[in-house]
């Protein structure tokens, strides 16, 4: 995954998290955010979106915990995570890797949302071979 190589609006998107911004797009349309940024609305449809910058706060919507399968030994070097649904301030939902979320912690938060709570997590930028990559973390 080069720079070079990717289009122009994931090309903003990976030159903001260098510089710890949150890059996304603002449909004109409707106003709905696309966060990581998309070039059309994915709300209502409408061709025509324009940059702005979330804040990178959140909340924890889902998580699952990393099985044989998907546990990544580089994720691990940055602390324990697991895979979850992240509906940012803003109002984008993506899925991410979440750090803090422990085996152990995993039964709490899990009631937590389940019983509605709000679960504050925010953005984590962690360092890969030549890009960096986003992340989000429990507050
Ligand atoms: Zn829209």
């Amino acid at each position: 995954m080069k720079l070079e190589m990717m289009e122009p609006i994931v090309k903003k998107f990976y030159e903001g998290l260098e510089q710890g911004k949150f890059y996304a797009r603002k449909c004109k349309e409707c106003g709905a955010v696309e966060f990581p940024p998309h070039l059309a609305c994915n709300a209502c449809g409408y061709h025509e979106t324009e940059w702005c910058e979330v804040s990178g706060h959140g909340r924890l919507v889902d998580f699952t915990l990393p099985g044989p399968q998907n546990d990544k030994p580089y994720l691990k070097e940055n602390g324990k995570y697991a895979y979850g649904a992240v509906e940012i301030d803003e109002g984008a939902q993506y899925t991410y890797v979440i750090y803090g979320i422990t085996k152990k912690k995993a039964p709490a938060i899990r009631a937590a949302l389940m019983a509605g709570e709000k679960v504050g997590v925010h953005a984590k930028v962690i360092d890969r071979p030549g890009y960096k990559m986003l992340t989000f973390e429990l507050d």
